[in-house]
């Protein structure tokens, strides 16, 4: 095989800007998060040989310490070194909390006061992880509750790739572990925000998350969900390779525009397109699109038949979301019988189209209430949390 080295117009596409690697209390460097060439090109800079950051990088992602003592391969000296400039952080847990069925959830507090959360669903067959990217939404899908909230901040390539670590710790999943006794197996970029919006930070993150020398996640267990960010769709699919997730929500372009506003800017044929020609998309790796179920909306059987004729030709999965609706939402969600109808037209297509139930809602309902400290968490507010994660046991699904 032909080992070729990054070019220097690749490096510098990888390399983030080196402000964003800040510790907690802003006085060294937090070593979580920096790309690996960018991380040799530090050790370089410090007069370190680069082999020095193949070892670095064991004990940061394969052995996961947090502690350079620990680094027993490496020189005294060269420990002390990295001590006195360097940190291994990961985000901040204000609040861990277990649901009865299984699922776990962590509110993450970044020393700016902004939080965001990390929730882990186990199944019988696999543990999905739903990792968010942003804190809030720029975007103001209507059915969604993360829109109505303002954008506050791009997550870092660390504060992204330390909700995983963070989950691995408390599950003792260190060293890494051979895929069967893993409790995180797949990961789903569907937590909070729009992780196209925020793609360099994911992007590094996720590469440090597949890489085999660390982590070690294969790009068919982590899946990205898009609400349609069609330029940076292609560019993901290149360089990521990771499965791909689209809220759909609507089969044409008056119904879409309506709920969520992205469609006025990348439009349905526009949207499908990139998925046609998402990069490594077969029959073996579909491409997942969500549906949530909004009465008298987007829930006819002719929108079912619509969905199968605009998904032709695009090897598809469906996910039908049943909507939860929050106080100051203007929809309500399709009856069961008509969301039975839905699904029968579309399964009867040959297209696999689950319709899933929440979990966890109990600790969703605690930490909404941490979320919104002087509010009390209303059942419809709980509900509309939950459906933030529905797609995450979805998506997961082969
Ligand atoms: N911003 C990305 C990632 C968020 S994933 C995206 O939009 O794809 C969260 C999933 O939950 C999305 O498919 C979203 O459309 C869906 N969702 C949001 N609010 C919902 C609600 N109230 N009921 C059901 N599903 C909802
Ligand atoms: Fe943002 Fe996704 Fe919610 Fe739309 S559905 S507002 S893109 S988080």
């Amino acid at each position: 095989m032909n080992h070729v080295a990054p070019s220097p117009e690749m490096s510098a596409s990888l390399a983030l800007n080196p402000e964003q690697f800040a510790s907690a209390d802003g006085q060294k460097i937090n070593l979580i998060g920096i790309p690996r060439e960018q991380l040799a090109d530090m050790l370089e800079e410090r007069g370190h040989k680069k082999f020095r950051t193949k070892q670095l990088w064991h004990w940061l992602y394969w052995q996961g310490v947090t502690d350079f003592d620990a680094m027993t391969n490496l020189s005294k000296d060269f420990r002390r070194q990295l001590a006195d400039e360097f940190v291994i952080e990961r985000p901040s847990v204000s609040e861990a909390l277990n649901s009865a069925d299984g699922t776990a959830k962590w509110l993450l507090k970044f020393p700016d006061g902004n939080e965001v959360e990390t929730v882990h669903i186990p199944e019988a067959d696999r543990g999905t992880l739903c990792v968010s990217s942003q804190v809030g939404c720029t975007l103001t899908c209507k059915f969604c509750h993360t829109g109505t909230q303002r954008l506050v901040r791009n997550l870092t390539a660390a504060e992204v790739v330390g909700q995983l670590m963070l989950a691995r710790d408390a599950f003792g999943e260190w060293p890494t572990p051979s895929d069967h006794s893993r409790m995180i197996t797949n990961v789903v970029m569907m937590g909070m925000g729009e992780p196209l919006y925020n793609y360099d930070n994911v992007a590094a993150a996720l590469r440090i998350v597949m890489d085999g020398e660390g982590i070690s996640l294969s790009k068919r267990r982590i899946t990205l969900s898009t609400s349609g960010v069609v330029p940076a769709m292609r560019k993901c699919g290149e360089e990521l390779n990771v499965n791909l997730a689209v809220s759909l929500h609507a089969v044409d372009n008056d119904t879409r525009d309506g709920i969520m506003p992205i469609n006025k800017k990348y439009p349905l044929e526009e949207l499908l397109d990139a998925c046609r020609t998402y990069p490594g998309v077969t029959n073996a790796r579909r491409i997942t699109f969500e549906y949530v179920m909004l009465k008298g909306i987007n829930d006819s059987d002719a929108d079912a038949r619509q969905l199968i004729r605009m998904l032709r030709g695009i090897p598809s999965k469906i996910n039908l979301i049943p909507f939860n609706p929050w106080p100051g939402s203007d929809y309500e969600c399709s009856s069961a019988r008509r969301i039975a109808s839905f699904q029968s037209i579309v399964q009867d297509a040959g297209l696999s189209a689950p319709v899933r139930t929440t979990r966890g809602e109990d600790i969703l309902a605690a930490c909404g209430q941490l979320k919104s400290e002087s509010q009390k968490m209303r059942r419809s507010e709980r509900d509309a949390l939950a459906a933030a994660h529905l797609a995450a046991q979805v998506a997961a699904q082969d």
